[in-house]
């Protein structure tokens, strides 16, 4: 489409032209059902069907094993900020231990707090976000009732490279909301994971959570029926009635990642690259844009720098603009740029951002 730019928004997000063209196809019929999938019942074996192969995708793409759960919910990631102390704190006698790297994880300790007892195991606030901890830094007790963290904060560009030290005895619990599908993952390694699907797995309105089964047991079964993890596991998320489309267009997106894109491995180099690009050219600009994130958390799907004024950003901004490159301000927290880089932005997205990021260096420099 003529008018159809290169969007770094930050979530919702580009999506693969090819899945909307797909949803464009079967817009007014789905095969075989004689309306929109939108139209149709959630009980209808169609929808069944989509919801099933949905699931049975993110199982294949991400290797999990039958001891897990995989639940869609609606409430966005938000929502899971109390459910999870709900589910896994509440009456449990034992105390959180939260990790916090950034804005999402601090809005997640601010919910948890009022269900149970919390710990600040690490906090990155004095240094405005822009590291994660190192294994040193971390002593989770080994009767907690959960460690949590945020793989990848989202506004400031901060990204785990891999899990952090949990005792064996704690489940290990991750908002993976902006780096989901991004890359492999030892699911093994985790309690729940979950992330709503609006950066790197689809449109808003639907979050994936990916629980061990033996936790489903761990709530008291008077919290919120909603917030319950077992009845959306029972009843196969269709305890009451799913985001439908939504869950439509993330199974879409999962098959592109497998069928088009090779899955996760290819995924995860194709980004490391991308990625890199945006680095080396921060890198390599003699301080004229200069990165928030710490190298060695630098994050593969939020790219987050600064420049020397507010009125270069601002310049920045709008020529960025008239090269059909949009929604790259930076979140108001940590200022200047943010260039979104999830798995649908394609590589010429990142070709044209990089030669624009050179060209205006060497013109405003
Ligand atoms: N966690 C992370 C890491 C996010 O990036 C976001 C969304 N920007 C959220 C949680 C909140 O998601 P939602 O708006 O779906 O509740």
């Amino acid at each position: 489409h003529p008018e159809r730019v290169f969007n770094f928004s930050a979530g919702p997000a580009t999506m693969p032209e090819s899945v909307l063209r797909e949803v464009q196809d079967e817009m007014l019929c789905y095969p075989g059902a004689g309306a929109s999938i939108m139209e149709i019942s959630h009980r209808d074996k169609l929808f069944v069907d989509v919801l099933h192969d949905a699931e049975s995708t993110i199982r294949e793409l991400l290797k999990i094993s039958d001891d897990y759960s995989v639940m869609f919910m609606q409430g966005g990631a938000t929502l899971q900020f109390s459910a999870i102390p709900a589910n896994l704190l509440r009456g449990s006698g034992k105390r959180a231990q939260y990790i916090q790297t950034g804005s999402w994880g601090k809005k997640a300790v601010k919910e948890a707090k009022k269900e149970g007892d919390v710990d600040l195991l690490y906090d990155a606030a004095e240094s405005n976000y822009d590291h994660v901890p190192s294994a040193s830094d971390l002593a989770c007790p080994d009767d907690a009732a959960y460690m949590y963290y945020c793989s990848n904060e989202t506004i400031q560009g901060v990204q785990f490279q891999s899990e952090p030290n949990c005792p064996d005895s704690v489940p290990l619990v991750s908002d993976a909301s902006s780096d989901f599908l991004c890359r492999p993952l030892p699911i093994e390694k985790y309690g729940l994971l979950y992330a709503c699907a609006q950066k790197n797995a689809g449109p808003a309105g639907v979050s994936v959570v990916i629980m061990r089964k033996d936790l489903l047991e761990k709530a008291d079964p008077n919290i919120p029926g909603y917030l319950h993890f077992k009845n959306h596991h029972d009843n196969d998320s269709e305890w009451n009635t799913p985001p439908t489309f939504a869950i439509y267009v993330l199974g879409k997106v999962a098959r592109w990642l497998r069928d088009d894109m090779g899955g996760l491995e290819k995924m995860e180099s194709i980004n490391r690259e991308k990625s890199q690009q945006l680095y080396s050219v921060i890198d390599s600009s003699n301080g004229f844009y200069r990165g928030h994130a710490q190298t060695d958390c630098r994050s593969l799907m939020n790219v987050t720098f600064n420049l020397p004024s507010d009125d270069l950003t601002a310049k920045f901004i709008s020529e960025a603009g008239e090269h059909k490159l949009a929604a790259l301000k930076g979140h108001r927290s940590v200022g200047g740029i943010r260039a979104s880089i999830y798995n649908a932005m394609p590589r010429e997205g990142v070709n044209a951002l990089a030669s624009f990021m050179n060209d205006f260096a060497s013109k405003n420099s």
